[in-house]
């Protein structure tokens, strides 16, 4: 089983068993010697050494001129559509279920004064093809309609259970956004994940794209922040914008270091976390009350359905879990989502998956262990 610690009474206890989102990482004890000893400086005059290597290499790994660290996900999503969409009424075509259009405030629009048209996101977290092209407006229309500069994609597509965009898919959005002369810009928090699921690298994988945003504190395990990466005028405005939005940081290298550990060790560990989600699901899907869409495990999310006549449901599951030293979210009444990262074991999964199997049949609460 899992890591054990010793409690204050002598008791052995399990570790929290934390699945509720990739986020949920805690720095390694490399990633803190890193930030301890990082070399920094005020990075708002823009000479901090360890933020510096970071976006050099970053924008390396991902193929784009230059890269600029920001505080969150959030950011710089937000910095890269207005930083695309820099005159106020301005459209951007993006999934009805994406991140950006569900989770992040609506930000586009009450800061930046840009307008959401939402195309419907498929199961496997595309947009249909004519759908996005159907949505461009005509801008023979400029007396009435807004006007369209932006397409965003969200790779890999997080409210679709983590489901990957194929290059040869964000190839032809690239080519519609040019033949329309629009900009593209990915939402890649999990990009990495999407790089290593597809086996492609990730450079190719976004090579469409004007602009990408990948989150450092997901899968990759820093503790905070997120690139963002395009070319280097793209990064030359997106860093004004970062300043403007309160988001120009002094002594970052602190954090940059830890995000440098991250990418150097914890890339290569994805393969794992998707291993496990895939171990998990088949596991998840052999419980009597329980329904897995296996194929739809591509990364590191895992979707549990419980059957509507079963004795339990997704907030009483993960209540009961939760005393059993598991945290995992309810996604809706009858669903839960379950997020692997590298500080989940095979253990981990095991202990899960018997955990659960006695908490749907209600044997969980006579014998723990
Ligand atoms: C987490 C996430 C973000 C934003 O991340 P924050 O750092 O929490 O602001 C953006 N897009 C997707 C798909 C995400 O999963």
């Amino acid at each position: 089983m899992g890591d054990v610690a010793i409690d204050k009474d002598g008791e052995t206890m399990r570790r929290v068993i934390d699945m509720r989102s990739d986020t949920v990482t805690k720095p390694t004890d490399t990633m803190r010697t890193a930030m301890a000893n990082a070399e920094v400086d005020d990075d708002v005059l823009g000479n901090d050494p360890t933020a510096l290597r970071l976006e050099t290499e970053m924008a390396r790994i991902m193929g784009k001129e230059a890269a600029l660290f920001v505080p969150s996900g959030t950011m710089g999503n937000l910095i890269s559509v207005l930083v695309h969409c820099d005159v106020r009424g301005s459209e951007v075509i993006l999934g009805d279920n994406s991140h950006i259009h569900i989770y992040e405030n609506g930000g586009i629009s009450t800061l930046g004064g840009v307008h959401p048209r939402t195309v419907k996101n498929n199961e496997d977290g595309t947009m249909d093809l004519d759908l996005i092209e159907a949505a461009i407006r005509d801008p023979r229309g400029a007396l009435v309609y807004p006007i369209t500069r932006l397409i965003c994609l969200e790779n890999s597509h997080g409210n679709t259970g983590g489901r990957c965009l194929s290059v040869e898919y964000i190839d032809r959005v690239g080519e519609l956004a040019k033949k329309h002369g629009l900009k593209l810009h990915i939402d890649g928090a999990r990009i990495f994940n999407a790089a290593t699921a597809l086996a492609v690298p990730v450079d190719r994988l976004v090579q469409a794209a004007d602009s990408v945003s990948v989150c450092l504190s997901k899968g990759l395990g820093a503790p905070v922040g997120t690139v963002i990466v395009g070319s280097t005028n793209f990064i030359t405005k997106a860093k004004i914008l970062r300043k403007t939005l309160g988001g120009g940081m002094r002594q970052v290298g602190v954090l940059c270091a830890a995000a440098l550990v991250a990418v150097k060790e914890n890339v290569k560990k994805l393969e794992d976390d998707h291993k496990h989600a895939k171990l998990l699901a088949v596991g998840l899907n052999k419980i009597q009350g329980l329904h897995v869409d296996i194929s739809a495990v591509e990364t590191n999310i895992v979707y549990v359905n419980i059957c509507k006549d079963s004795s339990t449901n997704a907030a009483k599951l993960c209540k009961t879990l939760d005393e059993h030293g598991i945290l995992v979210m309810p996604d809706d009444d009858y669903k839960v989502r379950i997020v692997i990262h590298h500080q989940i074991t095979v253990n981990d999964v095991e202990y899960t998956l018997s955990c659960i199997q006695k908490a749907v049949t209600g044997a969980l609460s006579e014998h723990v262990e």
